[in-house]
C-alpha cells in the first residue's frame, strides 16, 4: 500500500479515536496562555493546564495532529533545514494522550499496534529500534518500559537504553516529568551518514530516524528537586508526519514525500529552477523556499506579522531566508506570496483555517518581499560604500547582516569581485556573539517553560530604516 501524506494523519487520529481518545483540533502556532513559549511546538502544549491539574476536560484521552514550529527559542532547528533530510521549522505532530487515565502498559501497546500491525501501519518489525531511559542523577532505569517492549515481542537487542539528553522529559524545574520511549525507523545502508559505512544504532543519525518520542510523566519534581509518583501519571506523545510518511512511502527524505513535492515542483516553476539529485546546491535553496513558506504560511495565518524582535522578528527571518534563496536562484520579483497558494492547496483539508486567510497571508508576504527588496538595494549602497574604503571589517559586516538583511556570501562575493579583505573570522566573532545574546535573553521553550515573560523574547537588533517598517495595519 501506498500512504499519502493525509492518510497517514487520518489513519493515527482514527487509530486512537477506535481507542477511545478524543480528536481535538490542532491549536494555534502562537501559545495561547504560555508567554514563556515563543511557538506552539509539541502537541502537548495545548493540554499543559490539563496535565498541570490546573484545568479539567470532558475527555481523559484525546488525539491532534498538531501544528507546530521550531525556530527560534529552546528547540531551534531553522539551521538544519534544508540540510537534513529530517528537520523542518513547521511540521505536524501526531499525538496520543492520557490525562490521567491509561499509562505505559497501554501507550507502549498502542503505539507497538499501529506502527507494526498489518491493519495498520504495518511496517517490518526488524526495521524498528526502540530506547528507554537508562537511568542518571538517582531516577532509576526505566525497568517497566524495557519490559514492555520485550512483552510486545521486541528482542533485546533492538532495545537501547540512553540518558536524560534523550530520554528523560520535563516541563520546567520543577512539576510533571518522566522518562521517555522513542521509536526509530532504519532506513537502510543507503541512508547513511557515510555513503556505504554500515554502523550499528545509535552511531548513525541520518540512518536511524527519530520517528515517534512516548513520554510518561510518572513523577513531580518538587522546589527541592525531590521526585514524587503522581497519583495519576499521564501520557503524552508526539509522531513526526513528515518523518512518518518518509518511512511509508519508502522516502530517504521527508522532502520526497508527497508533504514537500508539489511545493517543490511550484518553487521550482517560480524561479524556474529543476529540482536535480537532491545533492545540488540549488536542490537545498528549492528545499528552503518549501519548507519556509509552509512555516510563513501557517505563522501568519495563527497572526504573526513580521516585526522586528520577538515572534514577528523571527517570522521574517524565515521568510527573508526564503526569499534570499529565490534570488539565488535568479528570482528577483515577488514570487513567495505564490507559494503560499501552493501550501493552502496542499493543506487546506487538515487546516481549513487556510481557506479562509490565504488572500491576507499573500498580501503581508508580498508586501515582505518588496519591502526586503528595498532593504537590499540600500544595504548594497553601503556595502559598496565600505568596500570602496578599502576593506570589510568582521563588525561593519555583521551590522549589514544583520540589519539589512544582507546575505553573507552576497558580501564575500563583492568584497572579492572589487579586490577587497573580507574580514570573515571578525564577522563569524560579531554572529556568535550575538547568538549568545539571544540565547541569554529566550530561556523558555518545552522543557523549561516555567519561567521568563514574553519581554525577555529575543530583541534582535534590526533597528534599520524604521520608515519602511510593514505593519499590519499599513498592509490590510
Ligand atoms: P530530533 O532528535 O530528530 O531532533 P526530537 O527528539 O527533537 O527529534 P521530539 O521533541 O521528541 O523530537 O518530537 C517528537 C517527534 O516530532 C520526533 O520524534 C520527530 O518525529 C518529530 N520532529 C521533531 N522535530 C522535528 C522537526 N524539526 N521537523 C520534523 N519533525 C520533527
Ligand atoms: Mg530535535
Ligand atoms: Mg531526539
Ligand atoms: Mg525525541
Amino acid at each position: 500500500k501506498k500512504w499519502t501524506g493525509s492518510e497517514i494523519r487520518e489513519t493515527f487520529l482514527r487509530f486512537f479515536e477506535t481507542k477511545e481518545h478524543r480528536r481535538v483540533h490542532s491549536s494555534s502556532l502562537v501559545p495561547a496562555n504560555d508567554p514563556t513559549l515563543l511557538f506552539t511546538n509539541a502537541g502537548m502544549n495545548q493540554f499543559k493546564d490539563v496535565f498541570l491539574g490546573l484545568e479539567h476536560r470532558d475527555y481523559s484521552r484525546a488525539t491532534t495532529s498538531q501544528k507546530c514550529v521550531r525556530a527560534g527559542g529552546k528547540h531551534n532547528d531553522l539551521e538544519n533545514v534544508g540540510f537534513t533530510r529530517r528537520h523542518h521549522t513547521f511540521f505536524e505532530m501526531l499525538g496520543n494522550f492520557s490525562f490521567g487515565d491509561y499509562f505505559k502498559q497501554d501507550a507502549i501497546a498502542y503505539a507497538w499496534e499501529l506502527v507494526t500491525s498489518p491493519e495498520w501501519f504495518g511496517l517490518p518489525k526488524d526495521k524498528l529500534y526502540v530506547t528507554i531511559f537508562r537511568g542518571e542523577n538517582s531516577v532509576p532505569r526505566d525497568e517497566e518500559a524495557y519490559n514492555l517492549w520485550l512483552g510486545q515481542g521486541v528482542p533485546a537487542e533492538r532495545i537501547h537504553e540512553f540518558g536524560s539528553k534523550d530520554n528523560f522529559w520535563q516541563m520546567g524545574d520543577t512539576g510533571p516529568c518522566g522518562p521517555c520511549s522513542e521509536i526509530f525507523y532504519d532506513m537502510g545502508i543507503e541512508a547513511a551518514e557515510v555513503p556505504g559505512v554500515d554502523k550499528p544504532f545509535g552511531q548513525d543519525d541520518a540512518r536511524y530516524v527519530e520517528i515517534w518520542n512516548l513520554v510518561f510523566m510518572q513523577f513531580d519534581r518538587s522546589a527541592q528537586g525531590e521526585l514524587n509518583l503522581l497519583p495519576r501519571p499521564s501520557i503524552d506523545t508526539g509522531m513526526g508526519l513528515e518523518r512518518t510518511a518518509a518511512v511509508l512511502q519508502d522516502k530517504l527524505s521527508n522532502f520526497e514525500t508527497d508533504l514537500f513535492t508539489p511545493l517543490i515542483q511550484r518553487a521550482g516553476e517560480l524561479t524556474s529552477t529543476t529540482y536535480k539529485d537532491g545533492s545540488a546546491p540549488s536542490d537545498a535553496s528549492l528545499r528552503i523556499i518549501a519548507d519556509h513558506a509552509r512555516c510563513a504560511t501557517f505563522l501568519i495565518s495563527d497572526g504573526v506579522l513580521p516585526a522586528n524582535e520577538g515572534r514577528g522578528y523571527v517570522l521574517r527571518k524565515i521568510l527573508r531566508r526564503g526569499i534570499r534563496h529565490g534570488r539565488l536562484l535568479g528570482q528577483e520579483q515577488p514570487f513567495m506570496r505564490e507559494m503560499v497558494y501552493a501550501v493552502r492547496d496542499e493543506m487546506q483539508g487538515a487546516y481549513p483555517e487556510l481557506k479562509e486567510s490565504a488572500d491576507r497571508v499573500a498580501k503581508i508576504v508580498e508586501a515582505e518581499e518588496r519591502q526586503f527588496a528595498r532593504v537590499l538595494e540600500l544595504g548594497s549602497r553601503q556595502l559598496q560604500a565600505a568596500i570602496q574604503e578599502g576593506s570589510l571589517s568582521g563588525d561593519k559586516a555583521f551590522h549589514l547582516y544583520e540589519t539589512f538583511g544582507l546575505p553573507l556570501d552576497f558580501m564575500v562575493d563583492a568584497a572579492h569581485d572589487a579586490g577587497v579583505h573580507f574580514d570573515l573570522e571578525g564577522f563569524e566573532k560579531a554572529r556568535a556573539e550575538e547568538q549568545a545574546r539571544a540565547r541569554a535573553s529566550w530561556k523558555g521553550g518545552s522543557k523549561q517553560s516555567a519561567s521568563p515573560a514574553f519581554r525577555e523574547l529575543p530583541k534582535t537588533v534590526f533597528e534599520g530604516y524604521r520608515q519602511l517598517r510593514v505593519d499590519g495595519a499599513q498592509v490590510l
